[in-house]
Formats: C-alpha cells, sequence, structure tokens
C-alpha cells in the first residue's frame, strides 16, 4: 500500500497516510482541524533515487 501525502487547504497541516490506489482521494479529512478541503501531495516515496555509487576511483 503506497503512502500519500496530504495537506489541508483550511489550517495547512500536512500528514500522510497509507492508502491504497482506488482510495488515495476519497474521504479525505483533515486529522487537524477535520476539514474535507484536503489536497494530495505529489507522493515523496522513491525520492531518493538510486545513483550511481560503488564507483572507486
Ligand atoms: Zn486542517
Amino acid at each position: 500500500m503506497p503512502m500519500y501525502e496530504y495537506r489541508c487547504q483550511e489550517c495547512g497541516r500536512k500528514y500522510e497516510q497509507l492508502r491504497r490506489f482506488a482510495d488515495a482521494d476519497r474521504d479525505l479529512q483533515c486529522p487537524e482541524c477535520a476539514s474535507e478541503r484536503v489536497e494530495r501531495l505529489l507522493s515523496a516515496f522513491a525520492a531518493h533515487g538510486c545513483g550511481g555509487g560503488g564507483r572507486f576511483t
């Protein structure tokens, strides 16, 4: 199950949540103010590129 990142448009709170892909944009609610005006951010998982290491010079 992928991790998604959300941000509340009411209070600006950012939070992460594990959700199924099909549910990623459903029933969003801010844990801080209970607002449903929450937007999904581009997920940050796989942010670390596997840069080419292991090269000994
Ligand atoms: Zn909020």
